[in-house]
C-alpha cells in the first residue's frame, strides 16, 4: 500500500521564514522524500496545509488526510513530527487517534514510526500529543497576555474596524487604534439618538422606534450598511451594544479567573457618543428585550435557505394559531420574496438530493463516511464548532491582507477587493453562527449512526436539529426564488431551488 506526505507549517517556521531560514515546507518535502526513497516507501500523494490553523475544522488539508486515512488510503503518512498532525484541542487529538487506529494507518517521522496499534507505541502517541497541545497553550497565553496588554494601553486590538470606524495603524507604536469614518460615523450617531429619543417624523412630532424600525428607517432613507447591504434588527443591535462608540476598548479572557477578569478601559480613540447616551441606550435595551428562552432547534432548513433576492437566510415561521404549517420567509423588509411551506421546500430539496446522490455515488460515500467519523459528536455543537473556527480562519486572512498591503506585496487595489471578498464571507459565517446558537441551544446529544445506504429512510425520523446537521453536510446552501404570490391557495410549490453542494471545501 502507498504513503503520503503531510505537510505543515508551526507558528515557529513562520518566524523562522521571516527571519531568512527558507521555505519551510520545501525543506521539510525533501527531507521527507529522502526518507520515503531510504525505506522504499512509494508517495503517492502530498497534502500541503497553507494555513496554520489550530484546529482541524480550520485546516482543509487536514480534513481531507483524515477522510483517506478513514478510507484505509495509505499504509503510513510520512510528517516531521507527530505535532504537525494536531495541537490544541483534545477533541481534535482523540479524533486523529481514533482514525488512524481504526485503519491501522502508520505514521512515520525521520525520527520514530508509530504503530496506534501497538499499545506502547500508543503511549508514545499521546505523550506527543500531550507535549504539543502544552506548548500550543504557552504560546495562545503569550498572545492572551499581549492582546491584554494592547487593551491596557487604550489599543484596538480587533481585526476589523466597527461600523463608524477605520483601523488605523499608530505611528512610532505597535497596534492599531479607530479613526473616525465620516459618513458612517453619522448614522452611528443618528441610530443611538433615534433609539434613546426617537424617530423624528415628517409632521414635526416624534416616533418612539425599537430596533426593528430603525432598520426599517434606513432602509426606507436608502441607506445601505457598509457592504452595500440592507440594514438587519441584529446588526442594529450589535451597534447599540458596542462600548467602542462611546471610546471604549475591551479584552475578554477565554477562561475568566480572579486574576484573569474581563477589562473594558478608555481607548485611544475618539468616541462617537457621550457615556451618558451609551448607558441610557443600555438601559432600554435591557428594559425591552427579555432574551428568547433556548428551545431546541425546529427548522431543518435553518440556514440553509438564502433568499435569491437580498441572499438573507430565510427563517422558519410557524402559524400556530392559525393552524397553518409552518412557512419558510425571508425576514428583510421590503423584500419582494414570496413565502412557501416549509415542508413543501424540504420535500423538494430532498428529492433533488436523492437523485445528486445516485449521480455522485464516490462523493457521497466519502460523505457517509465522514458522518460515520463524526457520529459520536454530531450534535449542533460540532457544526457550531467549525463555524466559529471558520470565522477566526477569516479574521486571520483579514490580518494577513493588511500585512500584505504593508510590506507592500497586495497593491491598494488587489487588497481592496480582497477585502470585501473576505468581509463577505464573514458577514456570511458570522449570520451562521448567529443562527446556529441561538435556535439550537438544548438540542438533545443523542449520538446516532448512519448507515451508508439507508440515509434517506432514516431521515424523516430524525429531530430537525440533525437533519439539519445532515443537510448540512452535503449542502453549503440553498437560493429560494418564489415569484407569483398567492402564498396560501394558489400553487404554494411554484418556487424554485437552486443547491449549491459542498464538494471542494470539505475535501
Ligand atoms: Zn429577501
Amino acid at each position: 500500500m502507498p504513503y503520503c506526505l503531510y505537510l505543515r507549517k508551526s507558528r515557529a517556521d513562520f518566524e523562522a521564514e521571516q527571519q531568512g531560514m527558507g521555505e519551510t515546507l520545501a525543506r521539510h518535502e525533501t527531507a521527507l522524500r529522502a526518507l520515503a526513497l531510504q525505506c522504499g516507501y512509494t508517495i503517492s500523494k502530498t497534502y500541503r496545509e497553507i494555513q496554520s490553523g489550530e484546529t482541524i475544522a480550520a485546516r482543509p488539508q487536514m480534513q481531507c488526510l483524515l477522510a483517506d486515512v478513514a478510507k484505509g488510503l495509505w499504509e503510513g503518512v510520512l510528517v516531521m513530527e507527530v505535532e504537525r498532525l494536531a495541537r490544541g484541542d483534545t477533541m481534535d487529538q482523540g479524533l486523529l487517534l481514533h482514525t488512524f487506529q481504526q485503519t491501522s494507518t502508520k505514521i512515520i517521522t525521520p525520527y520514530k514510526t508509530y504503530d496506534p496499534n501497538n499499545p506502547f507505541d500508543e503511549e508514545y502517541f499521546e505523550f506527543g500529543l500531550f507535549m504539543s497541545r502544552r506548548e500550543y497553550k504557552t504560546i495562545n497565553r503569550r498572545m492572551q497576555q499581549g492582546r491584554r496588554a494592547s487593551v491596557q494601553e487604550g489599543k484596538y486590538i480587533g481585526s476589523i474596524a466597527p461600523y463608524g470606524y477605520i483601523r488605523q495603524k499608530l505611528l512610532h507604536e505597535k497596534g492599531y487604534t479607530l479613526a473616525i469614518e465620516p459618513t458612517e460615523s453619522e448614522i452611528v450617531r443618528m441610530i443611538y439618538e433615534w433609539y434613546a429619543f426617537g424617530i423624528p417624523q415628517p409632521d414635526g412630532s416624534i416616533k418612539n422606534a425599537g430596533r426593528p424600525a430603525i432598520a426599517k428607517h434606513l432602509i426606507q432613507l436608502g441607506i445601505p450598511t457598509r457592504k452595500g447591504g440592507m440594514w438587519a434588527t441584529s446588526s442594529i443591535t450589535r451597534i447599540l451594544q458596542n462600548p467602542v462608540y462611546c471610546g471604549k476598548v475591551f479584552w475578554t479572557p477565554q477562561k475568566q479567573t480572579a486574576q484573569n477578569t474581563k477589562l473594558l478601559l478608555d481607548g485611544k480613540h475618539t468616541a462617537l457618543v457621550s457615556e451618558t447616551l451609551w448607558q441610557m441606550v443600555q438601559e432600554k435595551i435591557a428594559a425591552n428585550g427579555v432574551p428568547p428562552a433556548p428551545r431546541a432547534l425546529q427548522n431543518p432548513l435553518a440556514g440553509l435557505i438564502r433568499c435569491a433576492y437580498c441572499n438573507h437566510t430565510m427563517q422558519r415561521r410557524p402559524y400556530q394559531k392559525s393552524g397553518q404549517p409552518p412557512f419558510c420567509i425571508c425576514v428583510t423588509p421590503h423584500c419582494p420574496q414570496v413565502a412557501a411551506p416549509l415542508e413543501l421546500i424540504e420535500d423538494k430539496l430532498l428529492a433533488a438530493l436523492q437523485i445528486w446522490c445516485k449521480d455522485h455515488k464516490p462523493y457521497w460515500e466519502e460523505i457517509a463516511n465522514t458522518l460515520r467519523m463524526r457520529a459520536p459528536c454530531s450534535d449542533f455543537s460540532l457544526a457550531l464548532r467549525s463555524k466559529k473556527a471558520e470565522y477566526t480562519r477569516l479574521q486571520t486572512q483579514i490580518q494577513n491582507a493588511y500585512d500584505l498591503l504593508e510590506q507592500g506585496i497586495y497593491t491598494p487595489a488587489v487588497f481592496t477587493q480582497r477585502q470585501s471578498l473576505l468581509q463577505e464571507k464573514l458577514q456570511i459565517v458570522s449570520d451562521e453562527i448567529e443562527t446556529l446558537s441561538s435556535s439550537c441551544q438544548s438540542t438533545t446529544q443523542t449520538p446516532y449512526m448512519l448507515p451508508q445506504e439507508s440515509i434517506w429512510e432514516i431521515y424523516p425520523h430524525l429531530p430537525p436539529a440533525q437533519k439539519n446537521l445532515l443537510l448540512k453536510n452535503l449542502i453549503q446552501y440553498v437560493l429560494y426564488e418564489k415569484t407569483s404570490s398567492g402564498r396560501w391557495h394558489h400553487s404554494p410549490d411554484a418556487f424554485t431551488l437552486t443547491i449549491f453542494p459542498k464538494i471542494s471545501n470539505t475535501f
